[in-house]
C-alpha cells in the first residue's frame, strides 16, 4: 500500500472540489451494510481518505488520471443507499461522490439520456411532466442516484411491469471512463451494457445512462389486509399474473411487521398482512374485485394527491428493502435476507417453509416478471440472534428448494450474482488494469488481474461450456 501525502493529492485533484473535513469522510465511507450485524461488524472500521465532487465529466477525467499516476483506491459514490457495503472504501483513498453530475440531459419517446448523479426522483419527476416515467426505480428514489441502481441495483418499482434492469431494453446505453493516464470514455450500447451494470463501480466509472421509459399512468397507492399471509401472498400472485389489471408495485407483508409501521395506524388495523400495491385507476374496479374474491379487504387507495393530504409516504416506502428499514427504526436486532422462492404459484409451499423456519423469521415478497415469468423473493425480516442460526435458516430454506442470494457479504460474486462474472472482471482488466476500482469486493480480481482481458473472458466461456 502506498503512503499517499493527502494534502498534497488534494492540491493535484483542483480545481474538483475535495472534502478532508473527517466528519464528512467518515459520513460518506458508509452505506447501508449495517442492516447486517455481520457487515457491520466487517465494515464500520472502513473510511476513504478524501471525498472528491466532480461536476463534469472533464472533472471525473482529471479525478481518474489523478488517481492512476498516484495509485490511489477509488470508490464511486452516488447516495450511498446500497446495502451490502458496495460503496463502502475497504483501502481507504478517494470517495468519488458524483451527485453534482446530475443533468437530465435528453428524453424522447422511451428513453432518458442522464449524468450518472442524477436522483432517480429528479428524473421521474421530469419525465412525468410529459407524460412518461422511469421503466422501474428503487424504492429509494429520493436520494439514490441513476449510477448507482445501474451499478449496484437490480430491480423495482416497475419491475412486476416491465422486468430486471438486465433485461433486453431497460439499459440503452451506458458510458463509462477508464482509470488510465489518459482515462477513455467507453460506451456500451444495450446487451453489451451487461459488461458494467451490478459490478459495483469495479470496472469503470459511469458517466452518463440512458434508461428505457414507459408512459406514465394515474397509479393508486392501495393496501389491502387479509387474515393469514398465506391468503395475503396467494392474492398478491394473483395480481402479479394478471393480465387484466396493471400494476408497478405488487407486494406482500406479515402482519407482524405491518405492526412496526406506526405511520399507518388509523389506516390499517393491526393484525392485518398487508398487500401492498400501486395499480392504475381505470383498473381498480377489477382490483377491488381480486381482493374481495380474494377474501381480502380494501384499506388504503389512494393518489398522489390523496396520499399528500392524509400525510403518508409513497406506498413504496414500505415495500422493498424499505419494509426492512420501518422495522429497523424500531429495533436494530432485526436483520433480513434475499430468498428466491421455489414455486411462487404455490401459497401452500410458502405457508409452509413459513412455519418450518420458526418465529424468528417473518416473511415478506415482491413479485417481479424477470424474463417473462413471475417471481417471488421473500425479503425475510430475522431476528438476529448469532450468524450460526442466519446460516441455519439460509440451509432451511435450500434444503425446501429455495435460492439463498446472501445478503450478508461484501464481495460482488457473494450475493445477487452467485457466480464469478469474467466479462466484468475482463472488462475491469481494461478499464482499470492497476486494480484501483474499489478494490477488495471482488473476491476472484486477483486470480485473473494478471491475465490478459481476453484470457479473463475465455474463463468464463470454459466455465459456461463446463
Ligand atoms: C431502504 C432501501 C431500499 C432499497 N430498495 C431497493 C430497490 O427497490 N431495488 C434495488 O435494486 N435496490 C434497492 N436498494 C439498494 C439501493 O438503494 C439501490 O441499488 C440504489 O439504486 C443505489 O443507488 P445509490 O446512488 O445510492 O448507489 P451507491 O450506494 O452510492 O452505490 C452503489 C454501487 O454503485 C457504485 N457506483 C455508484 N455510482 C457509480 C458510477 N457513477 N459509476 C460506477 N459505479 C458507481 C458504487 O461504487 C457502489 O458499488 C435499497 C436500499 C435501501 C437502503
Amino acid at each position: 500500500m502506498v503512503d499517499h501525502n493527502w494534502p498534497r493529492i488534494a492540491e493535484a485533484l483542483a480545481p474538483v472540489e475535495v472534502i478532508d473535513d473527517p466528519t464528512t469522510i467518515k459520513k460518506r465511507s458508509r452505506d447501508f451494510f449495517w442492516y447486517s450485524p455481520i457487515l457491520n461488524e466487517k465494515l464500520r472500521r472502513s473510511f476513504g481518505d478524501l471525498v472528491v465532487r466532480p461536476k463534469t465529466r472533464e472533472d471525473l477525467t482529471h479525478v481518474l488520471a489523478v488517481a492512476y499516476a498516484e495509485e490511489i483506491p477509488v470508490v464511486l459514490r452516488g447516495g450511498g443507499t446500497g446495502n451490502y457495503g458496495q460503496a463502502v472504501p475497504l483501502h481507504g483513498g478517494l470517495i468519488v461522490e458524483t451527485t453534482a453530475m446530475n443533468r437530465i440531459l435528453e428524453f424522447g419517446e422511451g428513453y432518458v439520456r442522464v449524468e450518472a448523479g442524477a436522483l432517480m426522483a429528479d428524473i421521474n419527476a421530469a419525465l412525468i411532466e410529459q407524460g412518461w416515467e422511469m421503466a422501474m426505480f428503487p424504492s429509494t428514489q429520493d436520494i439514490a442516484t441513476i449510477g448507482g441502481f445501474v451499478a449496484g441495483g437490480s430491480a423495482g418499482i416497475g419491475s412486476i411491469a416491465n422486468g430486471a434492469l438486465r433485461e433486453k431494453g431497460n439499459i440503452i446505453q451506458l458510458k463509462a471512463l477508464s482509470v488510465e493516464q489518459e482515462p477513455v470514455e467507453h460506451v456500451f450500447d444495450a446487451e453489451d451494457s451487461l459488461q458494467i451494470h451490478h459490478a459495483w463501480g469495479l470496472n469503470g466509472a459511469i458517466t452518463e445512462v440512458t434508461l428505457r421509459t414507459v408512459p406514465t399512468r394515474d397509479w393508486i397507492g392501495c393496501m389491502a389486509g387479509f387474515e393469514t399471509y398465506r391468503d395475503c401472498y396467494a392474492a398478491g400472485f394473483r395480481l402479479a399474473s394478471s393480465t387484466g389489471i396493471g400494476r408497478k408495485l405488487c407486494c406482500t407483508v406479515d402482519a407482524r411487521i405491518v405492526d412496526y409501521f406506526p405511520r399507518l395506524d388509523g389506516h390499517v388495523p393491526k393484525g392485518s398482512n398487508l398487500l401492498v400495491a400501486l395499480v392504475p385507476r381505470e383498473d381498480m374496479g377489477r382490483f377491488e374485485a381480486l381482493i374481495s374474491e380474494a377474501g381480502g379487504t380494501l384499506h388504503l387507495a389512494m393518489d398522489d394527491a390523496e396520499r399528500q393530504a392524509l400525510k403518508l409516504p409513497h406506498v413504496f416506502e414500505f415495500a422493498y428493502n424499505h419494509t426492512t428499514l420501518q422495522v429497523l427504526k424500531a429495533d436494530r436486532s432485526a436483520t433480513y435476507q434475499q430468498i428466491g422462492v421455489a414455486d411462487p404459484s404455490d401459497p401452500d409451499r410458502v405457508a409452509a417453509m413459513a412455519a418450518t423456519l420458526g418465529d424468528d423469521v417473518w416473511p415478506h415478497h415482491e413479485f417481479a416478471r424477470v424474463n417473462g415469468e413471475i417471481v417471488a423473493f421473500d425479503l425475510p425480516i430475522i431476528w438476529f440472534r448469532d450468524e450460526a442460526r442466519l446460516r441455519e435458516i439460509d440451509a432451511t430454506y435450500e434444503a425446501g428448494g429455495f435460492a439463498v442470494y446472501d445478503a450478508h457479504t461484501y464481495f460482488v460474486e457473494g450475493g445477487g450474482l452467485k457466480a464469478v462474472d469474467y466479462r466484468h472482471l475482463a472488462w475491469k482488466k481494461r478499464l482499470d488494469p492497476k486494480g484501483l476500482l474499489n478494490p477488495g469486493k471482488s473476491a476472484c480480481w486477483e486470480d485473473v488481474r494478471n491475465l490478459s482481458p481476453d484470457e479473463i473472458e475465455k474463463l468464463g466461456v470454459a466455465e459456461s461450456a463446463a
